[in-house]
């Protein structure tokens, strides 16, 4: 009866875990949403807690139980509580690199202890244990590399080197010789040593797949290791026979996948490409422009926005350090009472995660009327008088467009070279994530504000009050 009741809690919170992503969707119902999925988990935690074999433990065992979960809420609810939104993409991969190794451990730990005689088929169970290893592992050293690079410990950008996809083909080959000799050797000493070999080659696998990706491809990595975190999981899930944890993991890797492949469409790039291409290996001096950037004070841009009937913003990652998305909002204001239209073009990767734009832009209540998608603002851009690109860069550079040569050819843009004036708000000759020189920050229709963009616009702001 005890299992039957515990099952129908496991669906039950499978359930609040499919409709809490459904609501993430849309902006007005994700922090609902997010509430329902948080809701769901504490429930299958504490109907796991009702597991026969735990009711059977001791006191020092619910003494590490109770205090584990107590030591990961408290150091979850810190990092949820402050950390900066422009490193989440750096928190995430944190998160997916310890799923991943979480998902190892049991694998490991649950051969440690059961392996000699599994409670089901041992070639079923020695296939979900390896696969929790074998993805976790590689998930684990992956993520904590990929934060590495994200955060600004290590350089960002592709390391590769001769021969690097011949090492990196061996390595997951000797993962595959490991795993098949784990499962089909029915030695317990032998197969152990193959799971330990099958640990550190996936350990060494992770640092493997990531050194050669680097530059604007990291948030599709990191999308993809989150999917394998998932995946680890289910697999783990087998291992221990948790019906949560398998539907759990599922959700994780088909919403990570499906992400990933999203991200590889606004870049107009293949998943293979991203992963194997090396793209970010390039220098930064990598498609230099001739030109000089030509610089203009806030008076001379107040005038020419004030003649101004059609104006776009494109915000980027620098709206985000600058937390300059209320001032923008302000500015916007000015410009629609003052007769103009006013647009925001979001570009699907613009700052450091998916809708990171859409997220700061609600946050300053900017009406959803007035955001427009890159496909939707483009076709439109000839006839905009003002392009003010907001500590955007790599999402607005033409070499996309118009340079064969370039690493980033045919990933899709916000157009603003087409616009009849671009206003460029950067602190200086900064590179953007990719690490590319941008040539619109050079062309003739373009003039540069420099400083801090919330600094600008509030100074744009005042001119527009003063007069
Ligand atoms: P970029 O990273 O290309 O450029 C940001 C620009 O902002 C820099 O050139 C910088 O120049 C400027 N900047 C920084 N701080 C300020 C500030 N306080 N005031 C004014 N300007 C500032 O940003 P984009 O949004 O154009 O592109 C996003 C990039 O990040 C893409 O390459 C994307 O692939 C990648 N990425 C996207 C993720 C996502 O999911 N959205 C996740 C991770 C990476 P300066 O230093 O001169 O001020």
């Amino acid at each position: 009866m005890r299992e039957i009741l515990i099952n129908i809690t496991y669906i039950l919170s499978a359930c609040l875990f499919i409709f809490g992503i459904k609501m993430l969707g849309k902006a007005e119902t994700a922090k609902k949403g997010n509430l329902i999925s948080s809701a769901s988990m504490l429930i299958a935690v504490v109907a796991t807690l009702f597991d026969r074999q735990l009711l059977n433990c001791d006191f020092a065992m619910w003494a590490l139980i109770f205090g584990g979960i107590s030591l990961g809420a408290i150091i979850g609810w810190a990092m949820a509580k402050y950390v900066k939104m422009t490193s989440m993409p750096e928190m995430v991969a944190l998160l997916n690199g310890f799923g991943g190794l979480a998902s190892l451990l049991v694998g490991w730990a649950d051969f440690q202890f059961n392996g000699a005689n599994p409670a089901v088929n041992p070639y079923f169970y020695k296939t979900a244990t390896i696969l929790a290893i074998l993805i976790g592992g590689l998930t684990f050293t992956g993520s904590i590399y990929a934060w590495g690079k994200l955060s600004g410990k290590i350089s960002g950008k592709a390391k590769t080197f001769a021969g690097q996809k011949a090492v990196n083909a061996t390595i997951a080959a000797l993962c595959l010789i490991s795993s098949v000799a784990f499962i089909v050797l029915g030695n317990y000493d032998a197969a152990y040593a193959c799971m330990i070999a099958g640990v550190v080659l996936s350990l060494a696998l992770g640092f493997a797949a990531v050194m050669p990706i680097g530059g604007g491809d990291m948030p599709v990595v990191i999308s993809l290791l989150n999917s394998f975190s998932g995946l680890a999981a289910s697999a783990a899930g087998f291992v221990i026979q948790n019906n949560v944890l398998i539907v759990a993991g599922c959700l994780v890797g088909a919403s990570g996948v499906i992400l990933s492949v999203i991200m590889c469409k606004a870049m107009n790039r293949t998943l293979y490409n991203v992963l194997f291409s090396g793209f970010g290996a390039t220098s930064a001096k990598s498609g230099e422009v001739k030109g000089e950037m030509k610089a203009i004070s806030t008076d001379d841009a107040y005038y020419v926005l004030e003649a101004a009937q059609n104006v776009v913003f494109i915000p980027g990652y620098g709206m985000a350090v600058a937390q300059a998305q209320h001032a923008v909002k302000e500015l916007a204001t000015i410009l629609e009472d003052k007769g103009a239209e006013v647009r925001f073009a979001i570009h699907p990767v613009a700052g450091r995660m998916p809708g990171h734009m859409n997220v700061l832009l609600a946050e300053a209540d900017v009406p959803y009327e007035q955001l427009c998608e890159m496909q939707d603002v483009n076709p439109i851009m000839e006839n905009v008088d003002v392009a003010i690109v907001i500590g955007a860069n790599d999402v607005v550079n033409p070499a996309a467009a118009q340079d064969k040569s370039s690493p980033i050819y045919g990933m899709p843009i916000i157009e603003a070279y087409k616009a009849k004036s671009v206003f460029c708000l950067k602190r200086g000759q900064g590179a953007g994530f990719s690490g590319l020189v941008n040539s619109l920050f050079f062309a003739e229709n373009t003039r540069m504000i420099y400083g801090d963009a919330k600094g600008t616009i509030t100074d744009l702001v005042s001119k527009f009050k003063q007069a």
